[in-house]
């Protein structure tokens, strides 16, 4: 339930509520807009007398939120959710590029393509320390000692630090990491998605291969009850039954996303296409579609990257196609 505010609503009946709801174990979410505060209401709700609560002067309104996903809502929080790492923030009408290689592979590898991915306009470094393999004879990341290069390339090129975690006793390793990914084969591990709630970080979250929209907001719901409102949800290409292409880029993410949500969007346009030659102009079309931001798989020697070879872009495709977008952007945005 939300409940509408009237303008400069007097502090003392305001404080009156929020405790008598408390009392009942509501949990009160309160966001301040320009034109007005709005009161989300997370709990059982079903009890409370509605006009009881409309018949109180600072009350302009009252809605029932039907979507089981109540802090993710934009219902409860009209404005876009702005996330700020570093220099740089994702969400609020700037578009955010995050690049780098699927997997940490050495020092030279990581720190070459950091400092190239920046000098084209990178805000984020990405990099995968541990990663999910459908073979178990695959490579399976540096774990620690990628962690550890992640760091020191973040350290030469001041590139905040994007990487994927997949079991919640990884979480003391990613002190130094920035935004924690939660790739789409852990979308609905429940137990990290509380551990991750309990931290302080942004959490890049990204869709499951067969997921709806409503379960990845669930999934998001889950951070957030734990009291972490910084999530960024991200479309990286679901099963379908085309086999072509590695995913199917659902480009109708972008906009429905953002209509329900007021969490930013990113879209991966790497993994959903499997094919390099597809990247520039599945990003084109998520900057067109309002996306908030890409990640996007850069290496400096795709053919013999130890994953994700055939989707990754090299850094002079990366340099064109940064330039492209922010034209993009800037065309979009008219
Ligand atoms: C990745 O980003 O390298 C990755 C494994 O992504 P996803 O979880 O989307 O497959
Ligand atoms: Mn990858």
């Amino acid at each position: 339930m939300v409940v509408i505010l009237k303008k400069n609503p007097d502090q003392t009946q305001l404080n009156n509520l929020v405790s008598w709801l408390s009392g009942k174990g509501i949990d009160v979410h309160t966001t301040v807009g320009a034109t007005q505060t709005i009161l989300g209401l997370v709990g059982d709700t079903t009890h409370l007398d509605i006009d009881l609560i409309s018949a109180l002067d600072i009350v302009e309104a009252i809605r029932r939120v039907q979507e089981p996903y109540k802090n993710a809502n934009r219902k409860f929080h009209p404005q876009d959710t702005v996330i700020k790492v570093g220099n740089t923030q994702i969400g609020g009408g700037s578009l955010t590029l995050i690049a780098g290689p699927c997997s940490v592979e050495s020092e030279e590898q990581i720190c070459d393509i950091a400092q190239k991915v920046k000098a084209s306009g990178a805000n984020l470094l990405r990099g995968g320390a541990f990663k999910p393999r459908t073979s178990p004879y695959s490579f399976q990341g540096m774990r620690e000692e990628g962690l550890r290069l992640l760091s020191l390339a973040k350290k030469l090129t001041g590139l905040p630090i994007v990487t994927e975690i997949m079991d919640i006793s990884q979480l003391p390793l990613f002190d130094d990491v920035d935004i924690i990914q939660v790739g789409a084969r852990n979308m609905q591990n429940f137990e990290l998605l509380k551990a991750l709630g309990a931290t302080q970080k942004p959490i890049l979250l990204k869709r499951g291969l067969s997921s709806t929209y409503e379960e990845l907001l669930m999934s998001a719901e889950y951070i957030m009850a734990g009291g972490n409102d910084q999530v960024i949800l991200c479309e990286r290409g679901i099963r379908t039954f085309e086999s072509y292409t590695r995913n199917t880029l659902d480009i109708s993410a972008v906009p429905v996303l953002k209509q329900l949500s007021h969490l930013p969007v990113v879209i991966d346009p790497s993994h959903s296409a499997g094919k390099n030659e597809l990247v520039d102009p599945l990003s084109c079309a998520a900057v067109a579609a309002g996306a908030d931001g890409l990640i996007i798989e850069v290496h400096n020697d795709p053919p013999h990257a130890l994953c994700d070879g055939p989707q990754s872009i090299r850094p002079e495709a990366f340099d064109k196609l940064a330039a492209k977008l922010s034209r993009v952007k800037e065309i979009c945005s008219l």
